[in-house]
């Protein structure tokens, strides 16, 4: 069985530009699950010589506030079920939301290694300011910028040596 890393996080973090650069020369496997969580993606990636599963999670539902945290809890929980490392992914520049403080208090009652990905980390001052997300009580935070490919060896260094 493949290792298996999720990507979960608020809308708008930055969850799926990470997917596609990990993912960028590999075919997606599948696009499956039905319901709520329609958007959920899985693609091959390498790191290291390692292959895993990279999943991206969307969620999103048209209407109320209530259905659209119902979508990203189920995600949430998704990923706490099938997945070996989670990446919990957060947005420097907007910093840490009510959203982000209810997906934290799930993933700490998880089992599951979480790694707290500071994404948006486009300049070196940005990166003071990550350790804002210490607040959510679930370890080390990984600064990274998904648009330049920035911190991500040192993210993935750390994830697959969950495997
Ligand atoms: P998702 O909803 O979590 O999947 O987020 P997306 O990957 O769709 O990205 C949301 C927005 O954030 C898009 O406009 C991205 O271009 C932007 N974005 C993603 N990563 C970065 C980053 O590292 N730096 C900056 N400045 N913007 C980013
Ligand atoms: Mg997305």
């Amino acid at each position: 069985m493949s290792n298996i890393v999720a990507i979960v996080g608020r809308p708008n973090v930055g969850k799926s530009t990470l997917y596609n650069r990990l993912t960028e020369t590999r075919k997606a496997i599948v696009d499956d699950m039905s319901g709520v969580t329609r958007d959920r993606h899985y693609g091959l990636a390498e790191w290291t010589g390692k292959t895993f599963t990279v999943v991206d999670t969307g969620g999103y539902v048209a209407g109320s506030e209530d259905l659209f945290e119902i979508a990203i809890r189920e995600q949430v929980l998704i990923a706490i079920e099938e997945a070996t490392v989670i990446l919990f992914m957060v947005d420097v520049t907007t910093g840490v939301t009510d959203l982000d403080d209810s997906i934290a208090d799930l993933l700490r009652r998880s089992k599951k290694p979480v790694l707290i990905v500071a994404n948006k980390v486009d300049n070196n001052q940005l990166l003071n300011e990550t350790h804002q997300f210490y607040s959510l009580g679930l370890g080390e935070i990984y600064g990274i910028s998904s648009m330049t490919g920035s911190g991500t060896g040192e993210l993935l260094d750390e994830t697959i040596k969950h495997f």
